[in-house]
């Protein structure tokens, strides 16, 4: 089969280079053993959308996997700038990552390894698109357990994705658009690629551990400060999500998006709710306000 590249670019090993020909060695400790850490900022209209919290939690997760990004912030800024505009996109999904990298003879030894740090800029994607907004999610609950924090760090952004994706796996099979996953305490977590809230007579609410901290999770909580909306952070149990007044996933592919079943039954009345749409509207309108949003070419310049 022929593989089939998106529009888009990438950087890897000093240089920009097209994506069809970005590739890493077999022996990179990143590919064997999910050992990297990556971060995923979007652009949209020709802005990044909160550029320094992305590569803020890119430098952390690097530091907390013991092998600190060796690039300046300015350089990677530039080379995530570079592929956007070297893929032509007004509105794209920018991936910057850093492998363990190869160590030398393949000894069993990380430290002994070089991190390799690589980005692509693709089209914007979108868990669920703009047209089906007011359809709405209907994600299957699974009784798949997210890997432990104990485990593996939730809040490094990391590609142990072998839980999630059996998730996806069932809800494509049964249909529905994606998948939920809980913890031990069968409480709720996230799910492939988003975080989760749970709105009710108390108000809205995600959960405190076990997830990854995302950035739209955390744009949630700025947006609701300026609304002057109650938010907290708490465990959402599997009756608090079937009896919510609304559900909503965050994420950097697709931004504030409603959930409006689960396993195929309606949650309240199966239609995007009134907060999910007042959140979601300041959060499309920030994407052009400068102090939230930074300009392709401003970076390419400075
Ligand atoms: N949870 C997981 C497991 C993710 O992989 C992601 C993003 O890819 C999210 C949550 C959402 O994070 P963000 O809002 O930073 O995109």
């Amino acid at each position: 089969m022929n593989e089939v590249f998106p529009q888009g670019h990438a950087w890897l090993d000093g240089k920009f280079v097209e994506l069809s020909k970005a590739k890493i060695p077999i022996l990179d400790w990143g590919f064997l053993r999910s050992d990297a850490t990556y971060d995923v900022v979007h652009v949209w209209k020709g802005r990044f959308f909160r550029l320094d919290l992305h590569i803020e939690r890119f430098y952390k997760s690097t530091q907390k996997l013991r092998m600190p990004c060796q690039m300046s912030k300015d350089e990677l800024k530039k080379i995530l700038a570079g592929c956007v505009k070297k893929a032509g996109l007004e509105s794209a999904y920018v991936e910057m990552i850093q492998t363990r990298g190869v160590s030398p003879n393949f000894v069993r030894d990380p430290r002994q390894a070089t991190p390799r740090v690589m980005a692509f800029a693709v089209p914007f994607g979108w868990i669920l698109k703009q047209e089906d907004f007011e359809k709405g999610l209907n994600v299957l609950l699974t009784d798949i357990k997210r890997i432990p924090p104990s485990s593996v760090d939730p809040t490094i952004k990391n590609y142990h994705w072998m839980d999630l994706v059996t998730g996806m796996l069932n809800a494509y099979e049964k249909g529905n658009d994606t998948a939920i996953l809980v913890d031990e305490n069968n409480n709720i977590t996230e799910g492939p690629g988003f975080n989760l809230f749970c709105v009710d007579e108390t108000g809205i609410f995600t959960p405190d551990h076990g997830v990854l901290e995302g950035i739209t999770r955390q744009t949630v909580f700025d947006l609701a400060k300026e609304l002057n909306i109650l938010i907290s952070k708490k465990p959402i149990s599997i009756e608090q999500l079937r009896n919510a007044k609304e559900l909503f996933a965050t994420s950097t592919a697709g931004g504030i998006m409603p959930i409006t079943k689960v396993n195929s039954k309606l949650i309240a009345d199966g239609k995007a709710g009134e907060m999910t749409h007042k959140l979601h509207k300041l959060y499309w309108d920030k994407h052009d306000d400068p102090g939230w949003s930074t300009l392709i070419s401003d970076i390419l310049m400075n």
